[in-house]
């Protein structure tokens, strides 16, 4: 097929929150700038996860996740948390400053609120008793503010994003860049039968694109570092366990050193009422959390996930590797995702279907009775 080459200022490569806001930036501080998103994922519209729980029950491993992929990126159908904080959630004031950093939040927070996330809920851990109540029980609660969009409010943010954006940028959809070359004038992208060219290239793939995105860094070669990597389960419960702490702060970011090893555990994403969910990375079927703000979208369960992370350096740095093949063995044991009762794990038994429809808890996801045991190292 013959290749045709394109001109743009920049090229955005994925359309997930870090490009729709670089696009979003751009568009208002340099509107005379020629700009593309390409994203392999769909247009917001079009993505849909084909799991119903009646005929399609479980993950189908189509093309491109509409979980994962597709304009709003992983956190499209997420619950909408946003976290103000510097205490967790990413490194941006190591680089920045803590003070700038919070300065952006905020920044992002009202776009988001311009955008329809006004009268949204913005949650706090300052002057909660919640915070002494932990530290008498050996636990630490760490501090933020929180905006709550809810799944539905954050789908509405995205769209207008979309409608914003739409008139000022080229948005290619379905579109994998393959390679991204530097050359004299700037940069050169290959999607599958295409190239584009432009004077600046921003990449910000997510963790669908991680292991892409190492390719790129080695063919550009531009040095990378290994991350840490999070390694833990979902846990689900009725929502009245956890009521105290959802209906104050709705999300709480809880740390426990254990007594025997010393590994930092935390809760991490809590979904109120929400539901769990499956996500595929490259093949890979793991588990996430989503919540409603619409009462009849809410569910009797509240899930949240409980990780340690794990940093490796030398001989070994292949940290999402490590991850990925803790979730491979996962989806070996179950043929996807495991599902236990916590009662089997403590007795070092497996779950069977009978025991799962036994418990007084009901999953909301649809996965194999199975033994965590063998997958957590
Ligand atoms: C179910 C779920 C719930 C979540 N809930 C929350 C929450 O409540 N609050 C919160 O703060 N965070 C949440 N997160 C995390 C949040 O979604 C991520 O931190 C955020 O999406 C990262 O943004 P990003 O733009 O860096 O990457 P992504 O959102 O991953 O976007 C990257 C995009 O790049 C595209 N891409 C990758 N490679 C290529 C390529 N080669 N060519 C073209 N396109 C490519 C991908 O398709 C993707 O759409 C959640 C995530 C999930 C999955």
């Amino acid at each position: 097929m013959k290749e045709e080459l394109y001109m743009y200022d920049v090229i955005i490569v994925g359309a997930g929150p870090g490009g729709i806001f670089t696009a979003y930036e751009l568009a208002e501080k340099k509107p005379e700038l020629k700009i593309a998103v390409f994203e392999m994922g769909h247009e917001l519209k079009k993505r849909k996860c084909p799991i119903d729980g009646d005929k399609v029950k479980s993950c189908i491993h189509c093309k491109s996740c509409s979980i994962m992929s597709g304009f709003g990126g992983a956190g499209a159908f997420s619950d909408g948390k946003y976290n103000i904080t510097n205490d967790f959630g990413g490194t941006l004031h190591e680089y920045i400053g803590k003070k700038t950093a919070i300065e952006l939040m905020q920044y992002v927070d009202k776009i988001n609120l311009r955008f329809g996330g006004e009268g949204t809920r913005l949650y706090s851990t300052a002057g909660t008793s919640i915070k002494k109540k932990c530290l008498q029980n050996d636990l630490h609660l760490l501090d933020a503010s929180v905006r709550h969009l809810g799944t539905d409010i954050n789908y509405i943010v995205l769209e207008h994003l979309y409608d914003y954006l739409k008139d000022r940028v080229d948005f290619y959809f379905d579109k994998a860049v393959k390679d991204v070359e530097k050359t004299e004038n700037g940069f050169v992208i290959h999607c599958a039968d295409e190239m584009y060219e432009s004077r600046k290239c921003v990449i910000s793939a997510g963790r669908s694109g991680s292991k892409w995105m190492e390719s790129v860094c080695r063919s550009l070669d531009i040095g990378t570092k290994s991350n840490r990597v999070d390694i833990g389960v979902r846990v689900e419960l009725p929502a009245e366990v956890f009521s105290h702490l959802t209906d104050e702060l709705y999300e709480s970011k809880i740390v426990y050193r254990t007594k025997e090893y010393g590994d930092l555990v935390r809760t991490f994403c809590m979904n109120p009422k929400g539901v769990v969910v499956n996500e595929n990375t490259n093949g890979i079927v793991t588990v996430n959390g989503h919540s409603y703000e619409d009462p009849e979208r809410q569910t009797g369960n509240t899930n949240f996930a409980l990780l340690v992370a794990k940093h490796f350096s030398e001989p070994f740095k292949d940290s999402n590797g490590y991850g990925e093949s803790i979730a491979r063995l996962s989806n070996m044991l179950g043929g996807g995702v495991i599902v236990q009762r916590f009662g089997d794990l403590i007795r070092g038994r497996r779950s069977t279907k009978s025991r799962i429809e036994e418990s007084f808890t009901v999953p909301t996801l649809n996965a194999s009775p199975g033994d965590l045991s063998l997958v957590l190292p």
